[in-house]
């Protein structure tokens, strides 16, 4: 391709909507344009990129059984009303009505269509397993786009639906996907890991995130540094480790605690470690009220909460619920003299143990010093309630937990038979027994995937893109193409490295020398061949943008060092 015809606008400012380095560099290399808030269109470099994203998912994704079709953006509202998501999804969701009013909506995900197709097409366990999955535009209206193509309103996702005739096919359809993203991931030049997430109601090891391991991620990754141990931080179990103080308990005793209302006041105020206080907090799980007690120096997990009672729903109480229910202000709530009130007392393991520890009185102003769980209110549950902390032991082999952060790139999740059975995709077994399918869910973001590559690759000058999803292998540079003889030689070692079988940029552009090793650096394709005023003594220069290692080869031996520099990149 040559330069000159390329729609290329690359920027020399820094955009100002842009807060970090990829959404940054993605924008001043011309790679998109935003049309509107997280919305964006891809210009040609882009979309190359996200061609030979889009071409290595393809080739694993076939490689492991699965077929690709192609499913409508546009979706009736009736299906998402069988599933109960047409309420339950919220204002992601993006809604329109065509001219008979009828309601529809553009897919943020596929299931109700999958499924459907499933339902219609497959009666029989003769048909069964199959994996289907598309690569196609998504729509969810995020509540705050940003990132660039990291969190859009409209972005491009493969996702791939498994229908198993039962639990082992779907082991065996989702150790395939875990498989394939493995292989993607690592095509695409990304540092990554597997982490176990929360998997909801389905509960065990129903699901993991692929992370790219980033600065800027939005999830906390606990990791163990012995072992291969890798959890969201939502999912990553504490290990119960009961020790008994050894302390005798004293006597209950009321302390005046005035307008003193945060755990770091009280440490203070009463000159005690964080860890000898307790956190009551107030939660409306499902239909129930929760008091839930945590170790002051503890953070509350809510989804393990929620997951505690099986529940839909967790809320945290407004402090007008927690003035109904418990008749406590915010800030000295606490759980003792609550025999009588409508709430289920539950506890973070850690506080079993604890002796002589201070909680909220329940009235303004007051704390309570010495108090003993079990001698002074009951607890009708201990269970794992918060998250993880670095330094923990690893609940894999007891190392230390360790944190990273990570952005979310793809998921692979056991659905079960929560979409079959709500929309009766059934088929008859061996013995002719009409059963729900067994589904499995698996999603990649191909434009994420972009983003968080060139996050995890580049310097402050640009870009440094793996080979493999490189816009193209090569930059040509004729640094004055008005001179005859560098001219004739980029013209013709255009002509020979495009014949080789490569992708080669070519610029033929009448710009000033520095223009365009700025923009060189800024595009960073891995390898760049200059030819200079060298050019009438046969060299040019080639330069690896990676390593920075630059070196002059003489023109006819410019295919075998690129051939050969390209095979170890
Ligand atoms: P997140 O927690 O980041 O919102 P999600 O859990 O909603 O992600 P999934 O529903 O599992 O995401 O979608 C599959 C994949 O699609 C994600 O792993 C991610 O790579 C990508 N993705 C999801 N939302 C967006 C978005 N708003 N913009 C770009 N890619 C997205
Ligand atoms: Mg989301």
């Amino acid at each position: 391709m040559r330069q000159s015809s390329l729609l290329l606008p690359t920027l020399r400012e820094v955009p100002s909507e842009a807060e970090i380095a990829s959404h940054k560099l993605m924008l001043r290399a011309g790679l998109i344009k935003q049309l509107v808030s997280g919305v964006y269109s891809y210009l040609p470099l882009g979309y190359r990129v996200v061609r030979k994203v889009t071409q290595i998912v393809r080739e694993e994704m076939d490689r492991s059984e699965a077929q690709e079709i192609s499913m409508p953006a546009i979706q009736p509202a009736e299906l998402w009303q069988e599933t109960g998501r047409w309420e339950a999804y919220g204002p992601e969701l993006m809604r329109l009505k065509d001219r008979h009013d009828r309601s529809f909506v553009l897919g943020p995900t596929h299931e109700e269509v999958v499924t459907s197709i499933a339902r219609d097409g497959i009666n029989s366990y003769k048909k069964l397993p199959i994996n289907l999955y598309q690569i196609q535009t998504k729509y969810r209206d995020e509540v705050r786009p940003r990132f660039g193509v990291i969190r859009a309103r409209e972005f491009i996702m493969k996702d791939a639906y498994s229908f198993d005739v039962d639990r082992d096919g779907l082991d065996r359809s989702y150790q395939a996907m875990y498989d394939a993203y493995t292989r993607i991931f690592t095509r695409c030049g990304m540092d990554f890991r597997a982490v176990e997430a929360d998997a909801g109601a389905i509960g065990g090891k129903g699901t993991h995130e692929f992370m790219a391991l980033s600065d800027i991620g939005e999830d906390t990754i606990a990791y163990c540094n012995s072992c291969n141990y890798a959890a969201n931080l939502e999912k990553a179990d504490v290990v119960y480790q009961g020790q008994a103080s050894g302390e005798t308990s004293e006597t209950l005793e009321k302390v005046h605690t005035p307008a003193i209302k945060t755990i770091a006041q009280l440490t203070e105020f009463l000159g005690l470690p964080a860890e000898k206080t307790i956190k009551s907090l107030l939660f409306k799980v499902d239909q129930q009220y929760v008091l839930a007690l945590i170790r002051g120096d503890h953070e509350l997990n809510d989804i393990k909460l929620k997951n505690m009672f099986d529940a839909n729903v967790i809320d945290m109480a407004t402090e007008q619920e927690v003035m109904e229910v418990l008749g406590s202000p915010v800030g000295f709530v606490g759980p003792i003299g609550l025999q009588e009130k409508p709430v289920a007392i539950v506890a973070d393991q850690a506080v079993k143990d604890m002796v002589n520890a201070v909680v909220g009185a329940g009235v303004a102003d007051y704390h309570y010093k010495n108090i003993t769980p079990g001698r002074d209110f009951e607890v009708s549950q201990y269970g794992d309630l918060r998250n993880i902390q670095e330094g923990d032991p690893c609940p894999q082999c007891g190392g230390e937990i360790r944190f990273a952060r990570g952005i979310e790139v793809g998921h692979v999740f056991k659905l079960g038979t929560r979409y079959s059975e709500k929309m009766k995709a059934t088929f008859l077994d061996e013995n002719g027994k009409e059963k729900p399918m067994i589904m499995g869910c698996y999603g990649i973001g191909i434009s994420r995937t972009v983003a968080a590559v060139v996050e995890q690759n580049h310097d402050e000058n640009g870009i440094i893109w793996p080979l493999s999803i490189a816009p193209f292998h090569i930059h040509l540079i004729a640094v004055n193409p008005k001179n005859e003889d560098q001219l004739k030689l980029a013209e013709s070692l255009y002509e020979q490295i495009s014949q080789a079988g490569y992708e080669v940029l070519y610029d033929d552009r009448p710009e000033r020398a520095g223009v365009k090793f700025k923009d060189a650096d800024l595009i960073g394709l891995p390898l760049r061949i200059t030819i200079g005023a060298k050019a009438s003594d046969g060299l040019v220069e080639c330069k690896i943008r990676k390593s920075g290692e630059m070196q002059e080869i003489a023109a006819d031996q410019v295919l075998d060092y690129m051939k050969e520099t390209l095979s170890k990149l």
